[in-house]
């Protein structure tokens, strides 16, 4: 059984070409080795991680996927499936785009002289131009880096020198990344716990509560104030006037605001990023995930000028932060053409129709189901919520005493299973799925997401005894 498509337009073996010079095969093939491997997953849980593999084979997701396109991946047997879960948001263009690819090929085959480090490549100063020209003049300077996690690193660690103060406040049920700095200031203790101490001088406040905010603000002692426009786990919208009022009370007590767009950023939600839909105009902005369209690593932290000069402030400071791959070409080159992606084809306005068409669709899910309590989204960031049935219901309580927000994986499941569509559990002890599809998505595809959601979800709450046994071996959900 091939297990990977031969590259287009070649044998088994590529040729590859730079500068217009053809190279002779090396004898070494990614794809001859993949044949050769099998299946994945022994050899990964020997050697990489044995209880993820577990866990994929107890949900039944352990396929041996062979290629991806748009918003679909295929497996060995030739059965496609619906990637509403876009790698946890980042093929917001849809997987392995033709255009960012082609930049990507484009930059192979220039041969560009990147990461140099004791020197430039044009490329980095390109890039953080096309992003300080779509967020508000008083951002100033690009921190590039290689995740999510390091982007709000950089936001810490910046912010804290940049203001002299040191304590940083998040909100309950944030994620911002499993970094320790960044970890430290996650809301979710399913993550931390065993990872204590963490850093000091980090505390929380409820999300929506301004009133919790200005407490801990008006001592005047915050660096900065971390918060998601749209709280990933969950996707949990902000109240109206809340992201409005921080940012005042941020003003005040001389706090930076700093949005995390890791998740919303780059389209997801219906603009460019997240903060727009509030007239917002934060000090610092984290972007990751969609930024390199999948392809490579990479993130930024943009922010004020200022708070930047303050710390890179003297020849001998000129280096402070950084990160050895970060503002490195094939990055740099994705971006770029992912930006010219989202303009071209003004995909964040795609996203706010398909978004909006998708609540309409499933809404009405709240009032035929019981055991649906909420259907919240904005743009293509969407959700649905379970709870128990008002009347209560045995079998739903035996779940839940196994483990909250079980009822979910009920779900996502026969999703799967079933109908081929990967969708997620949307954090842990959270009867919550969630998708994250590309912006790209067919209309089509959305829509009969929709119509199967809501068979699945009618069949599941009558609880299926062998659901109900798969959801009690399933244990653990894989949660982003
Ligand atoms: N911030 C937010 C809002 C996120 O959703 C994530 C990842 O899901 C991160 C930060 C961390 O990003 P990464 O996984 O690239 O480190």
């Amino acid at each position: 059984m091939k297990l990977w498509r031969s590259p287009r337009g070649t044998g088994d073996h590529p040729r590859s070409s730079t500068n217009g010079r053809s190279t002779e095969p090396s004898g070494f093939s990614l794809a001859r080795l993949v044949e050769e491997a099998g299946d994945p997953h022994p050899l990964y849980a020997r050697t990489v991680n044995p209880q993820f593999v577990r866990l994929l084979r107890t949900i039944g997701f352990d396929k041996r996927w062979t290629r991806a396109e748009g918003s679909y991946v295929e497996d060995a047997d030739g059965t496609r499936y619906l990637d509403l879960l876009g790698g946890f948001g980042m093929f917001a263009l849809g997987r392995n785009n033709p255009q960012v690819r082609a930049a990507l090929e484009e930059a192979l085959a220039l041969d560009t002289p990147g990461s140099v480090q004791l020197g430039l490549s044009p490329l980095s100063g390109l890039l953080a131009r096309e992003l300080l020209a779509r967020v508000p003049s008083r951002l100033g300077r690009v921190a590039f880096t290689s995740s999510g996690t390091e982007a709000v690193e950089a936001a810490l660690k910046l912010g804290r020198a940049a203001t002299g103060r040191s304590r940083v406040l998040s909100v309950e049920g944030a994620f911002h990344g499993l970094t320790l700095g960044s970890l430290s200031a996650n809301g979710c203790e399913d993550f931390t716990e065993p990872f204590h101490p963490l850093l000091p001088g980090f505390d929380r406040v409820p999300f929506n509560d301004l009133r919790a905010l200005e407490r801990e603000l008006a001592r005047e002692d915050v660096a900065l104030f971390l918060v998601e426009p749209v709280q990933g786990k969950g996707v949990v919208l902000p109240l109206p006037g809340y992201l409005e009022g921080a940012q005042e009370l941020c003003r005040r007590y001389g706090t930076l605001f700093v949005v995390d767009e890791v998740q919303t950023g780059l389209g997801r939600t219906g603009k460019l990023f997240a903060f727009e839909h509030f007239g917002l105009e934060p000090d610092v902005v984290t972007i990751s995930k969609a930024l390199s369209g999948g392809y490579v690593p990479s993130g930024a932290c943009v922010l004020r000028a200022e708070v930047f000069d303050s710390v890179f402030d003297s020849l001998e400071h000129a280096v402070r932060h950084g990160s050895t791959f970060a503002p490195n070409d094939l990055a740099m080159s994705a971006g770029l053409a992912v930006l010219h992606e989202l303009d071209e084809h003004d995909l964040a306005a795609r996203a706010k129709r398909l978004g909006d068409a998708l609540l309409e669709a499933t809404r009405p899910l709240v009032e035929r189901y019981e055991v649906v309590r909420d259907v919240r989204g904005l743009g293509l960031m969407w959700a649905i919520e379970f709870g128990e049935p008002e009347r209560g219901s045995r079998s739903w309580r035996v779940l839940e005493r196994v483990q909250e927000g079980m009822f979910a994986q009920l779900v996502v499941g026969p999703l799967f299973h079933e109908h081929q569509m990967l969708t997620q559990v949307a954090g842990h002890r959270l009867n919550v799925l969630k998708i994250l599809p590309p912006l790209t998505i067919a209309e089509t595809d959305l829509a009969r997401f929709a119509e199967t959601l809501d068979d699945v979800v009618r069949r599941a709450q009558r609880i299926p005894r062998a659901a109900a046994r798969m959801a009690l071996r399933a244990g653990p959900r894989l949660v982003g």
